[in-house]
């Protein structure tokens, strides 16, 4: 059998590594990725989180074995005895709720217990306590993960995945997709812009943020779009003891990144956020938005300046926020595995294998991941992620 992955970044690069170390795989492998620098690739670009407070079971699982993943990587992805470091920090993640968010807060949280997740509940007294150095002024409550949230170095990630599965056998083809060759309803190849075809018994679409366009390629419509997200490094002059990646009820966040603090924000409701606009950085955002409500929360954030920054792309997908990894009815040897709408990092591990299952084994073997289907966005059943960031 051979396989197409189109991007490889590390949704298609574990991908191909699950696949290449899937005992029930026998066949060629070849990621197709434009980019072997990965200059605009949101797996370069991301902020390198995992946590377990999601709304539903299946994204909780998947930050699960992700986890998991990262923890074993240096003995999983040696190769010829030299182990990658993803530097994991487990400094948890604290989402704090104002009163008329506390439902929800209190919803997700029984959530994630239900799924095994490590989370406490505190009032505003007990966050004053733990964090001496944060204001509860309109806080009704926190969401803290005590232990498996944190964050870690995900290009280390993707490019250990990508080494592993070329130490495997993965063959990565620095091309650009444009098209597929059909035969009925089945994908016969992957065309390349300079005119060739490399052929396939299975493709698999691993596109991150321009897998709608992708999609568009077989007439199927996938909303998935590039939404430009900036990151802002700050230093502060006084520490943060056992500071978490805090998420504010105005949606802004932050997290400990050395001796300095990254930072940044999602649109608001109505704010503009066209689709794939130029990666660079306005300082605006951070000034008008970021700025004031991380001083309002934390006095110690007044005195801060921006030391650098950068822009990557959310695979924003417009549906429900959440992925989707699963053959669709019309093209049934395709399998989709893209969309995580800034969880991907964290969630690739599980994608990337559930994808590599529907090649492999015709199923998902371990973690079932069919909550993330085609069949939703067909029965037109969104499952909103309410913990976006
Ligand atoms: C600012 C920011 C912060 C984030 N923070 C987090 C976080 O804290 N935790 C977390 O889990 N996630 C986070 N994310 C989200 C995460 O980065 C993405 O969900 C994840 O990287 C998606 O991986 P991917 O492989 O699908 O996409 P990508 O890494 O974008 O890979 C897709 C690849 O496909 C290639 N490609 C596209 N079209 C073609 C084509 N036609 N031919 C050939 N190649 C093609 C691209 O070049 C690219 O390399 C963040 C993202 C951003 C931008």
């Amino acid at each position: 059998m051979k396989v197409v992955i189109v991007g490889g970044g590390a949704i298609g690069s574990s991908t191909a590594y699950h696949l290449a170390a899937n005992p029930h795989f026998r066949g060629e492998l070849v990621v197709v990725e434009r980019d072997p620098s990965y200059a605009r690739a949101s797996s370069m670009l991301s902020a390198s989180g995992i946590r377990q407070q999601f709304s539903t079971p299946v994204s909780i699982r998947m930050s699960q074995y992700g986890l998991a993943f990262i923890r074993d990587a240096g003995r999983a992805l040696a190769v010829d005895g030299d182990a990658p470091m993803l530097a994991f920090k487990e400094h948890g993640y604290l989402f704090l709720a104002s009163e008329s968010g506390t439902g929800v807060l209190r919803g997700n949280v029984a959530v994630q217990r239900s799924e095994g997740a490590d989370i406490q509940l505190l009032d505003p007294a007990e966050l004053r306590e733990k964090f001496p150095w944060l204001s509860t002024d309109g806080v009704a409550a926190g969401a803290l993960g005590a232990s498996g949230e944190g964050s870690f170095d995900g290009p280390a990630m993707l490019l250990a995945m990508r080494r592993k599965a070329r130490a495997l056998g993965v063959k990565y083809v620095a091309a650009t997709a444009s098209g597929f060759v059909r035969a009925g309803q089945a994908v016969r190849g992957v065309m390349l812009d300079d005119g060739s075809v490399l052929h396939c018994d299975t493709a698999v679409v691993a596109a991150g943020a321009w897998s709608g366009r992708v999609a568009s390629w077989l007439g199927i419509d996938l909303p998935i779009v590039p939404r430009k997200r900036m990151v802002y490094v700050i230093a502060c002059r006084e520490e943060l003891p056992r500071c978490p990646l805090v998420i504010d009820p105005t949606g802004n966040w932050w997290r400990p990144e050395g001796n300095f603090f990254l930072c940044g924000r999602s649109p608001g409701e109505g704010e503009p956020d066209p689709d794939e606009p130029p990666l660079e950085v306005t300082e605006a955002m951070f000034y008008d938005h970021v700025w004031p409500a991380l001083a309002a929360r934390v006095p110690a954030f007044e005195s801060v300046k921006i030391s650098s920054s950068w822009a990557g792309y959310y695979d924003l997908h417009l549906f429900d926020h959440n992925g989707v990894v699963g053959r669709h009815p019309s093209v049934p040897n395709v399998v989709f595995a893209a969309g995580f709408s800034g969880h991907g990092m964290q969630h690739s591990p599980a994608a990337g294998r559930g994808a590599a299952e529907l090649v492999a084994d015709g199923a998902f073997a371990t973690l079932d991941l069919s909550p993330l289907g085609w069949q939703r966005l067909i029965e037109n059943r969104p499952m909103w992620e309410k913990n976006v960031v």
